[in-house]
């Protein structure tokens, strides 16, 4: 039987979700036997791939790079699964709405707070244009299955994706499914 193919993408989040992850430890061997994971921040691959079986997605939409990948991953996958509050809610990253204009966000990160460096980066193409809201990835394309956590503890990751390779929907139980 060909193994399922996986893969995980990062919006805007800060890494957490992927670092719970990777607490899966010993338990990633037995899932590469069983999936293949296909495109990871965690790997070296270029292009979202097309026919993936299910993407976990971490972090909420705050730029125009995350709305492309998102919906070149919807196009492409045939599960979609938020991974983790910033893509359930919008969460931190959505803490930016309180600033609404982008650009006073940036003068407030990249001036006002910033210790050492004061400038806002302007070389071309190195910031993406900043959307505002910053909203819930369902806020922009159709999501299948949701795994809340701030992060979502490796337990609750575990648990989700053995619903996935066993065939059965990702509905985690109640007791898994409080924020937090
Ligand atoms: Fe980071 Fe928490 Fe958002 Fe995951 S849910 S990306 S851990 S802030």
């Amino acid at each position: 039987m060909d193994r399922l193919k996986i893969a995980t993408i990062w919006l805007g989040g800060c890494s957490g979700c992927h670092m719970s992850f990777l607490d899966l430890d010993e338990w990633l061997i037995e899932l590469v036997g069983k999936a293949e994971i296909v495109y990871s921040p965690l790997m070296d691959i270029k292009e979202f791939p097309k026919g993936v079986d299910a993407t976990l997605v971490e972090g909420a939409v705050a730029n125009k790079d995350n709305l492309e990948l998102l919906r070149t991953v919807r196009v492409n996958s045939k599960l979609i699964i938020a991974f983790g509050d910033c893509a359930v809610t919008g969460n931190v990253t959505a803490m930016r709405n309180i600033i609404e204009c982008p650009r006073r966000a940036l003068e407030t990160a990249y001036l006002q707070l910033s210790a050492g460096n004061k400038s806002i980066p302007n070389e071309p193409g190195i910031l993406p244009e900043l959307l505002t809201p910053v909203v819930p990835i369902h806020q922009v394309v159709a999501v299948d299955a949701f795994i809340p956590g701030c992060p979502p503890s490796a337990q609750r990751i575990k648990l989700a994706l053995e619903l996935l390779l066993n065939g059965q929907p990702v509905i985690l139980p109640p007791e898994e499914l409080k924020f937090g």
